[in-house]
């Protein structure tokens, strides 16, 4: 029987892909596109998230005492398990979460390249080196190593429900972490399958990796628990709460929070490229895609050639539940309402609608909405200042790309970016200017398929960061170690000093570094 098929219905006597614990209450996870029950999972309350939590305290030590070669077997164990059933999973997500099956498959895929380069890299980038000890500790010898925390809490959204919550699992794991995992209530069974295939590639680890299933409460028990670092990924408003509570036991935080991510047309842009990836990056998963584009600024010179190429394209998308669809229903019902209050103020404030707007043909019950394309869209509206989270794409015109910039950087999110030009020097100069953890040059979304490159945000979209070495030394501790290899005729930490050390000291000083002006 798959994984899929054992789903947990705490209904069903012996079942379970998911530890109950003394829970009764339940929730269903349904389909978004027909509504049918995907999964029944328990609501975890505090007592039993304490209970998975202290499981997962023993189970880390053992998982640290592996060392990196031991976790790097076994996390090698895992990424085959999941490669090979790829299509199962894949079938899954888009069961539970509605984006299509051939989307499902890139997200596992990205999933998938994370944990083989996490498992690969963590001796290089966390293992015990020694360090330059310097001038004032030449007689010792200085080691620095990163060492793990213990468990981590990991609190992930719905919209990526494989790759978004293994960018911290995966990498919590490697860096010799033991993982207690909350997904999303809108996605609980991707949640209960990850953790299934962890225990059946990896029996000796089972408790390494856990899921506890419920809402806001579950996770927020977390906290109090508590866990010894919390990766939060979710909203901004949402990522306050968690905060709040975790800052009530001094847990430390990952933010990975929302985005309101800009593209940058310059005058040499490939357009047709640019308009390409626009729309990719606008549209694809219905546009609840954190470092999805959601406005896009292009200089007069490129202007009407892009407006025209991007609804060329946009007007052959069609979205749906079958497999011809481009992108799925939204997920979360309730977001079709943010996305509908965002499009008709815009078009309250003069915006042109080129495809989509507000009318009946846009949002159908069955809870799509139709890819909208907005000019001219003012920008303190709602749908240039705040994450819509839904197949939109503002378009404005600006005089050049230092407009572009400016604009593309002022609001309060910081998350990602991209910008299209044919100079390499000129793009990379504004990519480093803009105010945002990640820029693709003539691409978009790249940098979440590169393992090596951290992934993380500024402003309301986050701080801390998953993925690369930075994603690795994230969940660790700093551990700084010196070894006293030979004894200083003269020791100037000891009440024995002679008088007239500190003096010696300070000429010392005043050679080396009294030259400097
Ligand atoms: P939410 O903020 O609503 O929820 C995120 C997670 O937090 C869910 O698992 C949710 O559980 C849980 N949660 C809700 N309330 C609490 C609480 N009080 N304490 C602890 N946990 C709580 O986000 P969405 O699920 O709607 O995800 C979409 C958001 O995530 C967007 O803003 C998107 O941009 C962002 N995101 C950011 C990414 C990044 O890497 N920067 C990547 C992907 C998404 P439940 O669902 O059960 O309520």
């Amino acid at each position: 029987m798959s994984l899929a098929e054992q789903l947990d219905t705490v209904t069903g006597a012996a079942a379970g892909t998911v530890d109950r614990h003394a829970t009764t209450e339940t929730f269903e996870s349904t389909a978004p596109a027909s509504g049918a029950v995907v999964g029944v999972f328990p609501v975890h309350d505090e007592a039993a998230v304490g209970e998975t939590v202290t499981r997962a305290r023993a189970a880390a030590e053992r998982w640290a005492a592996l060392g990196f070669d031991g976790r790097k077997q076994r996390l090698s164990a895992y990424r085959g398990y999941l490669a090979r059933r790829m299509h199962e999973l894949a079938d899954l997500v888009h069961r539970e979460n509605g984006k299509p099956h051939a989307d499902a498959i890139l997200e596992i895929t990205l999933a998938v390249d994370h944990l083989a380069w996490a498992a690969g890299h963590a001796r290089k980038t966390l293992g015990p080196r020694r360090v330059s000890p310097g001038l004032l500790a030449a007689n010792h010898a200085a080691y620095l190593e990163y060492q793990p925390l213990g468990v981590v809490g990991v609190i992930g959204p719905w919209n990526y429900p494989v790759f978004t919550p293994m960018g911290s699992i995966a990498y919590a794991l490697a860096a010799g972490n033991a993982v207690v995992f909350k997904p999303s209530e809108h996605t609980p069974a991707v949640g209960a399958w990850l953790a299934a295939a962890w225990r059946a590639a990896v029996p000796d680890s089972a408790d390494a990796f856990q899921v506890v299933t419920g809402y806001g409460a579950t996770g927020a028990a977390l906290c109090r628990v508590p866990v010894d670092k919390l990766a939060f990924t979710g909203s901004a408003a949402t990522g306050k709460k968690v905060m709040a509570a975790c800052a009530e036991t001094l847990t430390p935080v990952l933010m990975e929070l929302g985005g309101k991510d800009a593209m940058i047309v310059d005058d040499d842009a490939d357009v047709a490229a640019a308009a390409d990836a626009a729309v990719w990056g606008a549209m694809s998963n219905g546009g609840q895609t954190c470092i999805g584009i959601e406005r896009v600024y292009a200089t007069e010179a490129v202007y009407d050639r892009f407006v025209d190429a991007v609804t060329t394209q946009v007007r052959s998308l069609r979205p749906g539940a079958d497999g011809e669809a481009t992108y799925g229903p939204m997920t979360m019902s309730s977001q079709i309402e943010v996305v509908r209050r965002h499009v008709a103020d815009a078009e309250a404030a003069g915006a042109r609608v080129v495809t989509g707007g507000t009318d009946a043909d846009a949002f159908p019950a069955e809870g799509y909405v139709a890819p909208t394309v907005l000019l001219d869209v003012p920008e303190t509206s709602a749908a240039v200042q705040e994450e819509t989270f839904g197949p939109t794409l503002t378009i404005t015109r600006v005089r050049d790309a230092e407009e572009a910039l400016q604009r593309a950087n002022a609001t309060s999110y910081g998350l990602a970016g991209a910008v299209f030009s044919a100079s390499k020097d000129k793009a990379m100069d504004l990519a480093r200017r803009m105010h945002s953890g990640m820029t693709s040059i003539n691409s978009v979304l790249t940098f979440a398929s590169v393992p090596a490159l951290p992934f993380g945000g500024v402003g309301d979209s986050g701080f801390g960061r998953i993925h690369g070495e930075d994603g690795l030394k994230e969940f660790t501790r700093a551990k700084a170690i010196t070894r006293q290899r030979v004894p200083l005729p003269v020791n100037l930490m000891s009440f024995g000093r002679p008088a007239n050390a500190a003096d010696a000291l300070a000429r010392v000083m005043g050679m080396v570094h009294g030259r400097h002006r």
